[in-house]
Formats: structure tokens, C-alpha cells, sequence
């Protein structure tokens, strides 16, 4: 069957290629419930799954089916997480400074309890939520909750990072909304900065491009995260008015001193100061490894071994202690 459906159907003389997978699911009693469709429902799950695979057919299998219906779960509560003022909230990380070991910024991470399943981390519910039109919700409830901390903290030198993604960017909405709430709550724009990591589903990079220029002029500095893995490359680096760089942990990790990870990295970073770019250092977990950041040429460090993300008013406690110290390298 597979075979046969390898070749194209002819439509209106338009021979269209099929996207076929075939799921196989026993019919067995768990599949009776109420209204009788659970080994239909099993059925289209495992083929979606074949139409992945190379064989394009293959077995019902729960876990996969279980995945699946953990993601339709998140996405159908993230609407009520948005509505409601106890699920969703912002963590801060230190970044530091090398090699003063002041802290210069922070940056925020979200963070979703949910009521039945607990803490679900944003590498999870994040990827889903771009998927659908819940993302655009979503980076506007990060932004001004951003802003309620720098609104809350005047009195604090330091600066804010949070995370876009480029569906945010692919139109005027997001920074026409940026903007404004900075000038209504007299919020320095220096004081902010995105965090932008390029993705291969840029849809309009045109757009996108327009959109960060527009922060880039109103004083908001850029940085790209993840420096380093996926799709980030120097063509792209060079069209974005980004002056950091935030080299990504998987990096840093892999680059143990001595090793020629570890010479490719600090190449990089030299090259990316040469272009002017101050790179920071993501993941840092020991102290060797903020010794060799700092010996890379990197200006900022951020990682567990500062400290981890923690709440907005916790960070400020922590803030006020650890100013104090200086030469931390
Ligand atoms: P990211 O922007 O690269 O954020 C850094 C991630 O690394 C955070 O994970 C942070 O907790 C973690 N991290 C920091 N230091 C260390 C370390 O020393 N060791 C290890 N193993 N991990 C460290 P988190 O908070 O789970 O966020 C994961 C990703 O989810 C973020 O990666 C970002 O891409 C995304 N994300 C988080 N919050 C938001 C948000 O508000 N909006 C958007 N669009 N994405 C977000
Ligand atoms: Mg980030
Ligand atoms: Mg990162």
C-alpha cells in the first residue's frame, strides 16, 4: 500500500505528491469508551507518527499518543494560565560582568505552575505555544510583566533581558506595544533588551529585520541567544542590529580547556569582538569554566554557577548583597 501511494495522484493534470503513513492500532476493549471512536482516534495518532518514519507505516504506540495528549492538554490551559494571576510568573538570572563580576543585567525567564500538572518547564510549553496564535499572548504578558519589574526597581543600575521569538517580530504589533508601555511608564529603553534567537520558520525576515531596527533606534540593545547552535551564522549576525552575542551553553560545556572545541570557541569570540559584538557566556556551571569565559574574551557571564533564576524579589536582595563584591575572577 505504501508502494502504491508512493505515486503522485493526478489532479486537473497537476500531479500532486501524497503524504501517506499508515497506522496500525489493535482494536482491543480499552478502545470502547462512550462514544465508541478511541481506536479511530489511536489509529490517526500512530499515523502521523508513520508519516515521519522512512517506512511510513507502524505500530500505535501510548507513549508517543501519551506526548501527544499532554501537548493538546498544555495548549487547551495556557489560555486560562493566561487569564489567571497565579499560574504564570518571571524569573530573574544575573548576568555578570567579567571580569569586575558586577551585575549589569538579568534576564527574564517565564515560568508556568500548572494547577494539575505542576511546574512545566518553557523548553516545553514554549515550542507548542509558537505554534499556535496563544504565542503572540504570551510575549506580551513576559513584556509587561518585564516592565513591572524595571518600573518596580528604579532605584537598581541594571538592565533587563527577555526572550522574542521571530513570530513576534513578523509584524508591527509586539514592538508598537514595547514602545508605547516604555514611554507611558517612563521606562529608559536601555534599560531593556531582547533576546532574539533566529529560527528557520522566519516567515518574513524582512519584517522581522524592520521591527528590531525600530527597537535597535529607540535604544534597546539586542542580543543573540543561543549563539552557536541551530541556524546561527555570521551572514545573518551581520544583518541584525544585535550588539551582544550570547555563545549558548551546549557550547561553553563542550569547550573544556585545552580541547579544540575549546580553541574554535575562543576563535569565535575574538572574531565576534573584532565585529564589535560583546559576547556573553551562557551555562556557566563551574568555576573553571568562568575563568576560561573570561579568558575567551567574554564580557558577561550568566549560568548556575552565579546563580540560578529566581524570583523578582528575591533578585533584588540578591542585588543588593552581591554589589557590594567586586573581582569575582
Ligand atoms: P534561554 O533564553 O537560552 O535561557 C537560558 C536557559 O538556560 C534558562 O532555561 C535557564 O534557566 C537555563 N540556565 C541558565 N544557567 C544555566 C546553567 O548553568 N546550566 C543549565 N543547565 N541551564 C542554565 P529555562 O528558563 O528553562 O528556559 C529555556 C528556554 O525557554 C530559554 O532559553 C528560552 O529560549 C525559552 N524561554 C524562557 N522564557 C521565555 C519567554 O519569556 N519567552 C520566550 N519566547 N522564550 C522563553
Ligand atoms: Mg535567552
Ligand atoms: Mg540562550
Amino acid at each position: 500500500i505504501v508502494d502504491a501511494l508512493q505515486a503522485p495522484a493526478q489532479c486537473h493534470q497537476i500531479p500532486v505528491l501524497l503524504d501517506a503513513g499508515i497506522g496500525i492500532a489493535p482494536i482491543t476493549q480499552q478502545c470502547e469508551d462512550r462514544d465508541g471512536m478511541e481506536w479511530m482516534r489511536r489509529a490517526v495518532a500512530a499515523a502521523d507518527t508513520a508519516r515521519r518514519r522512512p517506512g511510513r507505516h507502524g505500530w500505535y504506540e501510548p507513549d508517543v499518543d501519551a506526548a501527544q495528549r499532554r501537548a493538546f492538554l498544555l495548549l487547551a490551559s495556557l489560555a486560562q494560565a493566561l487569564q489567571s494571576d497565579d499560574e504564570l510568573s518571571l524569573h530573574l538570572q544575573p548576568r555578570i560582568e567579567l571580569p569586575s563580576g558586577r551585575c549589569g543585567s538579568a534576564e527574564a525567564l517565564l515560568r508556568w505552575r500548572h494547577p494539575l500538572l505542576g511546574d512545566v518547564a518553557p523548553a516545553e510549553f514554549i515550542p507548542l505555544a509558537e505554534k499556535t496564535a496563544l504565542m503572540a499572548s504570551l510575549s506580551l504578558w513576559v513584556m509587561r510583566a518585564a516592565l513591572r519589574v524595571l518600573a518596580c526597581t528604579r532605584d537598581l543600575d541594571f538592565s533587563l533581558s527577555f526572550n522574542v521569538t521571530a513570530r513576534d517580530l513578523e509584524s508591527a504589533g509586539f514592538m508598537d506595544a514595547l514602545l508605547h508601555s516604555l514611554q507611558a511608564q517612563a521606562i529608559e529603553p536601555q534599560r531593556v533588551q531582547l533576546e532574539f534567537t533566529e529560527s528557520v520558520l522566519i516567515e518574513q525576515p524582512e519584517e522581522v529585520l524592520q521591527q528590531l531596527l525600530r527597537a535597535h533606534q529607540a535604544g534597546i540593545a539586542i542580543a543573540i541567544d543561543d549563539f552557536g547552535t541551530g541556524y546561527s551564522n555570521w551572514v545573518y549576525l551581520t544583518q541584525i542590529p544585535a550588539s551582544i552575542v550570547k555563545l549558548d551553553r551546549s557550547l561553553v560545556h563542550r569547550a573544556a580547556s585545552g580541547t579544540r572545541e575549546a580553541l574554535l570557541v575562543q576563535s569565535v569570540v575574538g572574531l565576534a569582538n573584532e565585529l564589535g559584538y560583546q559576547v556573553a557566556a551562557e551555562g556557566i556551571e563551574t568555576a573553571e569554566q568562568l575563568v576560561q569565559a573570561c579568558a575567551w574574551g567574554c564580557v558577561e557571564a550568566q549560568g548556575y554557577f552565579i546563580a540560578r533564576p529566581m524570583p523578582a524579589a528575591v533578585f533584588k536582595e540578591w542585588f543588593h548583597d552581591t554589589q557590594q563584591k567586586v573581582s569575582v575572577v
